[in-house]
């Protein structure tokens, strides 16, 4: 397996470059030994020296292990990597080694792809079912009042005493339709089998 577009894209909304480096150090080593995340930060040091790639502009270092580190655990809490650690005798402290889990890359984003297209259904239906009242002369315009909620206030805007008036979302419906047409229509399995 290789760091296809669809991996690098999701690596990389994850955490940056860096998280594509990372990506690519763990997939080089995946079957052959475990590496741990100084190795990985070494590993990356190497590739990118000389190539005017700089991680950490304020620092005098291109990468720090403890970026490295956190791009891990951002993979980690993504699912797409794993670790284990071990206790080194000499000096007491902990040793992580880390591997990839890419393979869960395609469950993963059509786990994210059901949750968004919930949250899509449920705020078009909310939009559907509320009918919303807003103030033009206010400088909240993002405040929205329910059709109760406006009855209550006799229509009037609580914070500048001006008309709240019906707000048209055929617009927001509109827009969540299409987005909602947008993730259905997102194909991985193609993606994947690109690689
Ligand atoms: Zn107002």
């Amino acid at each position: 397996m290789e760091l296809n577009s669809l991996l690098k894209s999701f690596l990389y909304i994850i955490g940056g470059d860096v998280a594509i480096e990372v990506g690519a150090e763990l997939l080089k080593y995946k079957n052959s030994k475990d590496i741990t995340d100084e190795d990985i930060t070494e590993y990356i040091k190497e590739r990118i020296e000389g190539k005017g790639i700089d991680f950490e502009p304020e620092a005098s270092e291109i990468l720090k292990l403890n970026t490295v580190r956190k791009t891990l655990y951002k993979l980690y809490s993504e699912k797409l990597a794993q670790f284990r650690r071990i206790r080194d005798k000499s000096t007491g402290w902990f040793i992580y080694y880390w591997w990839s889990e890419f393979e869960l890359l395609e469950e993963i984003i059509l786990e994210k792809k059901k949750i968004v297209d919930r949250k899509l259904r449920d705020r078009l239906r909310f939009e559907k079912e509320n009918y919303f009242f807003i103030c033009r002369g206010c400088d909240k315009p993002s405040i929205k009042y329910k059709f109760e909620e406006a009855f209550e206030l006799n229509f009037r805007c609580p914070d500048c005493g001006g008309v709240l008036e019906a707000q048209d979302n055929q617009d927001i419906i509109n827009f969540l339709k299409q987005k909602l047409v947008l993730v259905r229509n997102i194909s991985i399995s193609k993606e994947i089998e690109n690689k």
